[in-house]
Order: C-alpha cells, then sequence, then structure tokens
C-alpha cells in the first residue's frame, strides 16, 4: 500500500500545490502580480544565485520568487503538473505555441548548423524554418513519411552540411493527413551523427496527440512541445505553448525565455490549470466520438477517402500501422475527409453544417471544420500540396465533446445536395 503511484489525471486537480500557501483555498489562487518581496536581503541574495546559475540549488531548497517574467507560481504548478504526463524533468510555459516552438529553435540553433524536419509542418513553423533561420544562416532539410533510415541518412549527408547536423524536428502526426514519422528512427538518425561533442537533439511537436496519447520523450526525444491552445487549453479561449525536456536542457530554454520575455502571463497560467483538470476526460470523449464520426463518413457515398488513424491496415499501410501500434495509445479525435466534387463540393458541406463551426485551430470542446487547401495550407506550393495529398475535396476536422449523434446528423445534413 505504500508505493501507490498515483495517474498524471488524478494529479492534476493538486499536485504542486498546498493549500496553506493560500490561506487554506482549495485551488491555487490567481498571483496577478509583477514583482514578489524578499524576507531578508540574505534570501532575496539565495534566490538571485539560483536563478543565475551561480550555485545549484541547496537540498531542499525551493527556487525562490523573483519577477514574474522569471517564474510565478500559477506558471510553476502548471509547469510542474504538465511534466507528469511526458514525465519530464522540467517543462516551461509559453504566451504560444509559436513562442514555444521558435525559443527552442533559437537557442539551440547556430549560424552553419543543419536542421532536419519532416513536412508538412503547422504554417508558422513552416515559415519560421523556411524563411527566418536561413536569414540566421540556419541551413534546412525537409524528409517524408515513409523515407528509411537509410534514405534519410544519405539525404543529410548529401546537403553537406551532415557534420553540422543539430536538430531533427517532427511534427507527428503530420496536419492534415494524418502521416505519421517514427521517433525511434529519428532517435537512431540523430545518434547516428552525434558524437561525444554534440548529441543531435530530436524535438517533437506534441500539439496532435499529446499529452495523453503519445509521449516523445519515451522514444529518445529531447523535447516535447506543444501549442497549449489546443487540446492542453481545450476549450478555445485561450493561447499557450509549453515545452517539456531533461533538465539541462530545460535550463537554457527557461533562460532564453527570460531574455525574450515570452513566458505566459498568471492568467493564462491559471486558465491552463484548471483545463489541466479534465484534459484526459474531454480527450478520451473526443476520441471515442471521432471514432464514430469516422466510421460514419467512411460509409457516405459522397465522401472519396476518410483519413483517420483508426482506420490503417496492418497490410496495406504496414509501415504506418507499426508506428501507430508502437507510438500511439489512441487513433486520436483529428481526421480529415475528401468530398466528392472537388472544392465546390467541400465548400457547399462546409457552409451547410449547422452546428460543426467553420473555424481553423483543434482539440477544444466545439467540433470544428475547415478547408486545408485554401485555409492552414495555403501557403504551401501546389505541387507539394498535391504530394501530400492535400485535395480540393478535403475538409479537415476536429471532434468535441458534443454528443456523437448530434455531429452525425449535421453531417449527414451538410452533406446532402
Ligand atoms: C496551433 C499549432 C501551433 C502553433 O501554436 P499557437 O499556440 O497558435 O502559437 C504549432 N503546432 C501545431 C501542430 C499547431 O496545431
Amino acid at each position: 500500500m505504500q508505493n501507490h503511484s498515483f495517474h498524471p489525471e488524478s494529479l492534476m486537480m493538486s499536485y504542486g500545490y498546498r493549500p496553506e500557501w493560500s490561506e487554506g483555498a482549495i485551488k491555487c489562487p490567481i498571483f496577478q502580480t509583477s514583482t514578489f518581496v524578499f524576507p531578508s536581503a540574505e534570501e532575496g541574495k539565495a534566490h538571485f544565485e539560483v536563478a543565475y546559475g551561480l550555485r545549484d540549488r541547496r537540498d531542499g531548497e525551493r527556487e525562490g520568487l523573483i519577477y514574474s517574467r522569471i517564474n510565478n507560481p500559477d506558471l510553476e504548478i502548471l509547469e510542474n503538473r504538465l511534466c507528469l504526463w511526458d514525465k519530464a524533468d522540467d517543462c516551461a510555459v509559453f504566451e504560444s505555441g509559436m513562442g514555444a516552438i521558435t525559443t527552442v529553435l533559437l537557442e539551440f540553433l547556430k549560424p552553419g548548423d543543419l536542421l532536419v524536419h519532416t513536412t508538412p509542418l503547422y504554417g508558422g513553423v513552416d515559415h519560421f524554418i523556411r524563411h527566418f533561420l536561413p536569414k540566421m544562416g540556419v541551413h534546412t532539410m525537409e524528409f517524408h513519411p515513409g523515407d528509411s533510415q537509410e534514405m534519410l541518412e544519405s539525404q543529410i549527408q548529401a546537403t553537406g552540411h551532415a557534420d553540422r547536423l543539430a536538430m531533427i524536428y517532427v511534427e507527428t502526426p503530420a496536419n492534415p493527413t494524418n502521416a505519421l514519422y517514427d521517433l525511434q528512427m529519428c532517435r537512431s538518425v540523430a545518434d547516428r551523427f552525434s558524437n561525444s561533442e554534440k548529441r543531435v537533439l530530436v524535438a517533437v511537436d506534441n500539439t496532435y496527440m499529446g499529452p495523453v496519447w503519445q509521449h516523445p520523450l519515451r522514444w529518445g526525444a529531447d523535447f516535447s512541445i506543444y501549442s497549449a491552445t489546443k487540446y492542453i487549453g481545450g476549450h478555445s479561449d485561450v493561447i499557450a505553448g509549453a515545452v517539456c525536456g531533461n533538465n539541462g536542457n530545460m535550463k537554457r530554454v527557461k533562460g532564453l525565455r527570460t531574455f525574450l520575455g515570452n513566458m505566459a502571463g498568471p492568467w493564462t497560467g491559471w486558465l491552463l490549470l484548471r483545463s489541466l483538470e479534465t484534459l484526459h476526460l474531454r480527450m478520451e470523449r473526443q476520441a471515442s466520438t471521432a471514432a464514430q464520426v469516422a466510421a460514419f463518413l467512411q460509409s457516405h457515398a459522397k465522401v472519396e477517402k476518410v483519413h483517420y488513424l483508426g482506420f490503417l491496415d496492418p497490410q496495406r499501410d504496414a509501415q504506418q500501422y507499426d508506428i501507430f501500434k508502437r507510438q500511439y495509445t489512441s487513433a486520436g479525435a483529428m481526421l480529415s475527409f475528401e468530398v466528392r466534387g472537388g472544392e465546390a463540393a467541400a465548400f457547399k458541406v462546409l457552409n451547410q453544417l449547422k452546428m460543426i463551426k467553420l473555424a481553423v485551430s483543434l482539440g477544444g470542446t466545439e467540433s470544428l471544420a475547415q478547408h486545408p487547401d485554401t485555409m492552414t495550407h495555403v501557403g504551401v506550393a501546389l505541387e507539394h500540396k498535391r504530394a501530400l495529398g492535400i485535395t480540393p475535396g478535403m475538409i479537415r476536422l476536429s471532434v468535441g465533446v458534443e454528443h456523437p449523434d448530434d455531429l452525425i446528423w449535421d453531417l449527414r445534413q451538410a452533406l446532402l445536395d
């Protein structure tokens, strides 16, 4: 009876917070404050020594609160709770997913380095990698779902910058087709180009399936990164981001965050603490509803194809199925489907939806539909889009927590002529 370890979902209500810190309040209050009073000059000095890395924390010494750009109770408690899902040493929360991702890229890449990345990437990340990083002298190379380890290694060699490979950046499942990348394979490629002086880092955008259904650190990734705007926030009312990783790397991430000043504020921290209490419940419900919605779409005469992880076939899609079985514990709640009749037919469906909202973003309590070809992926070159399988008839659906029958009713009536 002594060694019970609680599941993360059980710890989301209380972990890292003690009611006696706040007059017995059962919930962590919003610490809406910019600065913190030091009990004495000696303790102020001690806080700064730790914050500036002049010495390590002594046994039992808590990191002192100094100033809300460096730390704040709402952020620290939130970060401690987010660590539990990924079994990470440390976590840093940001004012957006883009803030989290760009801080990792800026901290760990320098001029002359090579960044290898999956495709397609989230539009903002794609832009930053293709248009901003080259200005800093960073070389980039993309690879594709299904590329074997040998292919990837020889493509890296062929860039002429293999000795400067610094990071492999992965978004899996890819949006909107749900193509999967093998994180163990990425780790072994990174190891192949690492040496005693340099570890090639693997950074994973875990927004689509995390933190519940995919745990990148377990497969050797160095970072599990989130747009917390999506499932973690989950109510379409907050923009935020998070990075989880080991102590050494996270010290650097938090260091740059302090100087860029892109940490989340206490109000965002508090909203996310509240969201975390229902995260597991929401995601499980969204996934079970998505399975019903996918089955309905699959059987509909007007639907040409459904991209849903639950439909991967062990024979036909052997490589993707193998990754799915190993790396994920659910088929998730994101799917896309292709309507017969191209853009005009897809637009007609989108315009006829009565309950499902026509909006980008994902992972929230309400179901959202959008048209990748002309919306989220409009910036991707035409041939590239078609090669990725993004067609004019494709609609992406983020399944929310509504009753499954209502979602199916809505889609059925929208698919009528
Ligand atoms: C939304 C999203 C981002 C960007 O996050 P923001 O919170 O909007 O800055 C990054 N990656 C993925 C996969 C996303 O869906």
